[in-house]
């Protein structure tokens, strides 16, 4: 596995989420859903990591989930995971890259993707997976989203440069029903998601990590960047965080 990557997966496998959410939010998608708790549920959740919101569909809803990540280390500690709390069976894993996915199409009630979509681009992972979907079949995705209309230079600079697909929660819906979905409910990630259950818990893993890794300059560089974002985050928030976006496969 590439250096890099190796020093990702060391940083981020021990925290609960590898991406601003939580399990209130999680549960507050499917909520929103309209999932129904008494049937039996076909899900995918792509981009999974050591699988939170993994791990909440399989224990609230009567479902069958296919964890899909490309980093085996990440689905490894999901396994691991999911024995501990009796939901093995409920949950199989995947070790694939989100860009060469393939499901049996109209064969999915769900498909899950919590801080993850991006890598791929918000717009053609939607249209990408759509054919997965059952008709009437659920998308539920949390994506990098403006919260306002105007923004300061300094941060259209920098997602410009990170991810130009970021926008309004509206355009990003707009985008969902070009792609053939039907909106079905749109809410903003709450601060505490971003800071209480990843930047600071990541925050606290920082000086070990370094110590493991001897201070290398690629271990430094990983956690200066993490802090570039973090900071990023703590003077903007009014302006960015994610958007869960939750939208119907239309009929055809
Ligand atoms: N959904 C999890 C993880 C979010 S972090 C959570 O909310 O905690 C983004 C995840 O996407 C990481 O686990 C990363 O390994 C995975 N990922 C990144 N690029 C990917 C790709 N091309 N295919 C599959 N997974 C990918």
């Amino acid at each position: 596995m590439h250096d890099e990557l190796d020093l990702l997966v060391d940083l981020h496998i021990d925290g609960a989420r590898q991406g601003p959410g939580s399990d209130d939010t999680t549960r507050r998608a499917v909520a929103l859903s309209g999932l129904d708790k008494e049937t039996d549920l076909t899900i995918a959740d792509i981009g999974c990591g050591t699988g939170a919101s993994t791990l909440v569909l399989a224990q609230d809803l009567d479902a069958h989930v296919t964890a899909v990540d490309f980093l085996q280390p990440f689905l490894t500690q999901l396994e691991e995971t999911a024995r501990q709390r009796g939901l093995a069976d409920r949950i199989t894993t995947l070790a694939t890259s989100m860009d060469e996915l393939r499901c049996e199409d109209d064969s999915l009630d769900a498909i899950w993707s919590e801080g993850a979509i991006y890598n791929i681009g918000f717009a053609l992972g939607v249209r990408a997976w759509r054919a997965f979907l059952k008709p009437g079949g659920v998308l539920a995705v949390s994506e990098i989203t403006w919260f306002t209309s105007e923004r300061p230079p300094e941060l259209e600079e920098h997602w410009a440069k990170e991810y130009p697909e970021v926008a309004t929660a509206s355009a990003k819906l707009a985008v969902l029903e070009a792609a053939g979905y039907s909106p079905i409910g749109y809410f903003p990630l709450p601060e505490t998601c971003w800071l209480d259950r990843y930047y600071r818990p990541m925050q606290r893993r920082f000086a070990a990590f370094l110590d493991r890794h001897g201070h290398s300059d690629a271990a430094l560089a990983v956690v200066e960047a993490e802090q570039h974002e973090i900071d990023l985050y703590e003077r903007f928030s009014d302006f960015f965080g994610y958007g869960f976006y939750l939208a119907a496969r239309t009929a055809d």
